[in-house]
C-alpha cells in the first residue's frame, strides 16, 4: 500500500477533524494516535493522519515529533505531506508552525511551500493575506483571548515571518481566482525573490480545490482541514488514490456496546435524558468518583450484569451547579483529571467485560478513554452527526471495535442511540 496523502496535526481534536474531512472527500483515512510503531499494520487505505500535541509544547519537541511522523509517512510512500494546523493559526513568535514548516521543508527540499489555513465550511478566509473568523479579522475575534496562544494580528505574512527563518510572501485571491497556472506562476516568481513561503488567499472551497491542485505538486504543505478538502479533492481526480470501500462496509464487529458521557454540556446533558428512555442509565456520583476507586467499580457492577440485553450509558454528567460545587471543593483542574481518569478506568473494564462497541461524549473524556485503552489508530467511517464519525480501532489489542467520540456540544437529542444504529 502507498500513502496518496501523509498528514501531521498538532493535536488530537484537529487530526480528528482532517480525518474526517478526508473521508468525506472521498479518501480512505486512517488517523493514528502519536507517531505509529514501524510495524503498524494498516488497512488499505489514501491518506493517514498522525495525531500529535504538539501545538502548544516547546518549539525544538515539536519540530523533532513532526519530523519523526514525517520520516513514518514518508516511509508508507506519502508523496506529499500536509502539516494540519488549526483554522485559527494558533501559535506565538516562537511557533510552532514556523519551525515546524522550516524543518519539514528542508527535509522535502520544496523551493516554497503554500500555506492557508482558510476553512470556509468553519467561517476561516484568508483574504490579503489576512485570516478572518467569521465576520470579524482574528485580532478581532476571541482568539485575542486564548489562554495558550493569544492572536493579536490578522496577517498572517507578519504571523509567519515572526516564527520562521523564512521570507514569507502572498499570493492574493486574484491570482487563485485565475486557477493553477497563475498560483504556480506567481510561486515561481515569489521563489525567484528568495522567498521560501507563501499565505494563500482562499475564501470559498472552490480556491480550496484550485490550491490543492497546486500543492498536491509540491513535498510539502501547512495548513488547516480546508486545505486537506483540497488536496482530498485533488487526489479524487488523480488515479493515485484507491477510492476502496467504505469503513462501514467491513464486517460486522458484534460484540457488546456502552455509552460514557463525561461532558457537561446542554447538549450532552439533553442527550442522556432523552437516552434514559432506550436504554438502561447510571447517574455517577461525581463527589464518589473523584474520592476515590469504589464509585468506579459500582459502575462496572451495575453495568456488566446488563451487557447481554443492550446497551448501557453510564454517564458523570452534571449541571453547571452540581459542576460549580464539585470544581469548588477540589479545583477545576483536579476534580476534571479525577473523573476523567475515572471513566477512562471504567472504559477499560467494560472492555475487559467484552464491550466491542464504545460511544464516548466529551473530548476531553474522549483523549482519556482512547490513551487508557492504547489504541493505535482509527479509520474513519460514517458520519454520525456533523464531525463524529464512527471509528473501527486499528490493530488494537482488544481486537476488532467501533468507538464514536463526541465534543460535547455535538450530535442530536438521540446522540446515543444514533450512534449505536450505525455501529454494527
Ligand atoms: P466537552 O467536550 O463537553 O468539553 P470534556 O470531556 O472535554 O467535555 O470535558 C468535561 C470535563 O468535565 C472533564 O474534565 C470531566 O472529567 C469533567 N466532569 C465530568 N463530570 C463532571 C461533574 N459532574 N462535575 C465536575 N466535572 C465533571
Amino acid at each position: 500500500m502507498t500513502l496518496a496523502l501523509g498528514c501531521i496535526a498538532d493535536d488530537y481534536t484537529g487530526a480528528s477533524d482532517l480525518a474526517n474531512t478526508l473521508t468525506r472527500n472521498g479518501l480512505r483515512t486512517v488517523q493514528t494516535i502519536g507517531v505509529p510503531r514501524g510495524d503498524l499494520a494498516l488497512p488499505d487505505v489514501d491518506a493517514v493522519v498522525v495525531s500529535l500535541k504538539s501545538r502548544s509544547i516547546v518549539a525544538a519537541d515539536a519540530v523533532a515529533k513532526s519530523r519523526a511522523a514525517e520520516r513514518w509517512l514518508r516511509g508508507r510512500g506519502a508523496g506529499h505531506v500536509l502539516f494540519k494546523v488549526c483554522s485559527t493559526f494558533d501559535s506565538t513568535d516562537a511557533g510552532n508552525i514556523g519551525p515546524v514548516m522550516d524543518a519539514l521543508q528542508a527535509d522535502a527540499g520544496d523551493a516554497i511551500v503554500l500555506v492557508t489555513p482558510a476553512f470556509p465550511g468553519t467561517a476561516r478566509t484568508v483574504y490579503k493575506g489576512n485570516l478572518f473568523v467569521g465576520d470579524v479579522p482574528l485580532n478581532e475575534s476571541p482568539l485575542k483571548d486564548h489562554p495558550l496562544n493569544p492572536m493579536h494580528d490578522a496577517d498572517l505574512v507578519r504571523v509567519l515571518s515572526r516564527q520562521s527563518r523564512s521570507r514569507v510572501g502572498l499570493v492574493d485571491l486574484g491570482t487563485v481566482a485565475q486557477g493553477p497556472a497563475a498560483i504556480q506562476a506567481r510561486l515561481a516568481e515569489l521563489a525567484g525573490q528568495g522567498i521560501r513561503a507563501a499565505i494563500v488567499d482562499a475564501v470559498f472551497d472552490r480556491d480550496l480545490e484550485t490550491i490543492g491542485a497546486v500543492a498536491i505538486a509540491h513535498r510539502v504543505s501547512v495548513g488547516a482541514s480546508g486545505l486537506g478538502l483540497g488536496l482530498a479533492r485533488a487526489l479524487a481526480t488523480s488515479p493515485a488514490a484507491a477510492h476502496g470501500t467504505d469503513a462501514e462496509a467491513a464486517p460486522p464487529v458484534g460484540g457488546a456496546a456502552a455509552c460514557l458521557a463525561g461532558s457537561c454540556s446542554q447538549a450532552t446533558l439533553g442527550q442522556i435524558a432523552e437516552a434514559e428512555a432506550r436504554m438502561p442509565v447510571l447517574r455517577l456520583d461525581p463527589e464518589a468518583l473523584v474520592a476515590g476507586p469504589d464509585e468506579a467499580s459500582r459502575a462496572v457492577g451495575w453495568a456488566v450484569p446488563k451487557l447481554a440485553g443492550g446497551p448501557v450509558l453510564i454517564a458523570s454528567s452534571g449541571t453547571p451547579e452540581q459542576v460549580a460545587v464539585v470544581q469548588q471543593r477540589h479545583g477545576r483542574e483536579a476534580a476534571g483529571h479525577a473523573i476523567e481518569q475515572a471513566m477512562a478506568g471504567i472504559a477499560e473494564r467494560l472492555v475487559a467485560a467484552g464491550v466491542r462497541r464504545l460511544v464516548v461524549a466529551g473530548g476531553e473524556t474522549s483523549g482519556a478513554v482512547v490513551d487508557r485503552l492504547a489504541i493505535p489508530g482509527f479509520l474513519v467511517g460514517a458520519e454520525i452527526a456533523p464531525g463524529v464519525p464512527v471509528l473501527r480501532a486499528v490493530a488494537a489489542r482488544q481486537g476488532e471495535m467501533l468507538l464514536a467520540l463526541k465534543s460535547g456540544n455535538f450530535g442530536g437529542s438521540a446522540f446515543f442511540s444514533d450512534a449505536l444504529c450505525l455501529m454494527r
